[in-house]
């Protein structure tokens, strides 16, 4: 046998017990967008390194030591995305979508970034983004919270809160830098490399460091909020009264910047206490020089990503439920002839119940071991198929839990008989609490 071939590291497989939980944030979302009519745009994966750099900011974590780049055979600079945002302005720039015009946009898709992989933390990970296009005032921004709000309503989400702040605009966040490098300037000696260099770049940044040495220089920096423009104030209290008219909770944080340069005005983030020190599930905020800066016609933009895993790690540590996927029916097929009668029958039974879920033995083996595979499956119902019910022109038909005598039907009313007998079986869990066992 030949070597076998490892898996990347931060790189994960999902696997089919875990894959439903993802089918359930996923169909959760699309719902939820299409209640507030956002419609869905599909990027490329790759784009030019360029593209990043010029979007997300070259003093970022993200660009300066994340991203996975590559030559092209052309020698031409690709970059595996780090984040959505950068390639759907890029689209909407490319494919003329800002002439005058609003979108209300959502993606799926792997994210790659080249970070220490740890629980919550991954090199290829998955986010649900939101974006808004052509909307200046704050009710946009309200809405993509409210958005989100129900998102963790619908999927049965609790704990977790959220933290907004104002970065202003522009020229306010330009004059505040000013501020902020005087501020770190005059404590450059207890700064670390990192910040050193962001200093001259962005000192911004400082602000972001995860370094505890940096905690309290940094909590004693001046604030952002003392340094707001007046219309970024305004619409920061719009936002505010929106939220707290929809009932929505929230705390300011004033050092809350995040992570890549194109934001201004509103940032916000959804944190749980519930996944250790991986805390953010979902982050996002204003962007409006982000278009123009790329090249296309000034557009107000805002948007957020969440993590798909951080959310499904939740969903689980809540114990939210997973679609159910176990067969609901198992067809117990004896001998060759049943074998290919069976399939035939299992075929119009799908027919009449689209719904139904029906699995059937495939591979034989003696009736007490596929009844034993039935058993095991989590179905309702056993339909037993023979040669003996086959002359008969029946089935036999044996509920396989809370008890229920086994009974004859004929191929035409099964359908019906076993939809009666599937919902009448004791509540099924759909094997949302169930490990799996030894399927
Ligand atoms: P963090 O502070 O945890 O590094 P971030 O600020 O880098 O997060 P964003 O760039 O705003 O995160 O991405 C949006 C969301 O994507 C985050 O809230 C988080 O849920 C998720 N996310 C970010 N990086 C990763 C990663 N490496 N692995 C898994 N999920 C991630
Ligand atoms: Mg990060």
């Amino acid at each position: 046998m030949s070597e076998i071939i490892e898996p990347l590291r931060g790189m994960n497989d999902v696997l089919p017990d875990e894959a439903r939980w993802w089918q359930r944030l996923e169909a959760a979302a699309r719902a939820v967008f299409a209640q507030y009519g956002y419609r869905e745009i599909r990027v490329p994966v790759l784009e030019r390194t360029q593209l990043f750099k010029r979007a997300i900011g070259e003093y970022t974590d993200i660009v300066e030591k994340e991203m996975f780049t590559f030559e092209d055979r052309d020698g031409l600079s690709l970059a595996l995305r780090p984040e959505g945002t950068a390639g759907i302005v890029r689209a909407a720039i490319s494919n003329g979508l800002l002439h005058n015009q609003r979108h209300r946009l959502f993606t799926f898709g792997p994210m790659f970034r080249g970070e220490r992989p740890q629980k919550g933390r991954y090199r290829q990970f998955h986010q649900i983004d939101a974006e808004a296009f052509g909307y200046e005032g704050p009710d946009i921004d309200a809405e993509l919270i409210l958005l989100s709000a129900r998102l963790w309503r619908v999927l049965g989400i609790s704990r977790v809160r959220l933290e907004i702040n104002s970065l202003g605009t522009a020229e306010a966040r330009a004059a505040y830098r000013e501020v902020l490098r005087a501020y770190f300037t005059a404590h450059e000696s207890v700064l670390d490399a990192d910040s050193r260099r962001r200093l001259g770049g962005n000192p911004l940044r400082i602000l972001d460091s995860k370094n505890p040495d940096l905690a309290a220089l940094i909590a004693a920096a001046p604030l952002l909020t003392d340094h707001l423009d007046a219309a970024s104030r305004e619409h920061f209290d719009g936002l505010r009264a929106r939220l707290d008219a929809a009932g929505v909770g929230y705390t300011v944080n004033p050092r809350l910047v995040r992570g890549l340069d194109y934001y201004s005005r509103t940032v916000f983030e959804w944190v749980t206490d519930a996944l250790g020190s991986q805390n953010a599930v979902c982050s996002g905020g204003r962007y409006d020089g982000l278009v123009p800066q790329l090249g296309g016609t000034p557009t107000p933009a805002i948007g957020w990503a969440l993590g798909m895993e951080r959310i499904v790690m939740l969903m689980q540590e809540l114990g939210c439920a997973a679609p159910a996927e176990l067969p609901q029916v198992y067809f117990v097929l004896a001998g060759p002839v049943a074998a290919a009668a069976g399939l035939q029958l299992a075929e119009r039974v799908r027919d009449a119940l689209p719904a139904l879920r029906l699995e059937t033995d495939i591979g034989g083996g003696s009736f007490k071991a596929q009844f034993k595979r039935a058993d095991k499956s989590g179905a309702a119902v056993a339909v037993v198929l023979g040669e003996d019910e086959l002359a008969r022109g029946v089935a036999a038909v044996k509920p396989l839990r809370g008890g229920g005598a086994q009974e004859d039907c004929g191929f035409e009313a099964l359908p019906a008989c076993l939809a009666r007998l599937v919902a009448a079986a004791p509540v099924d869990d759909g094997g949302a609490t169930r490990q799996d066992p030894g399927r």
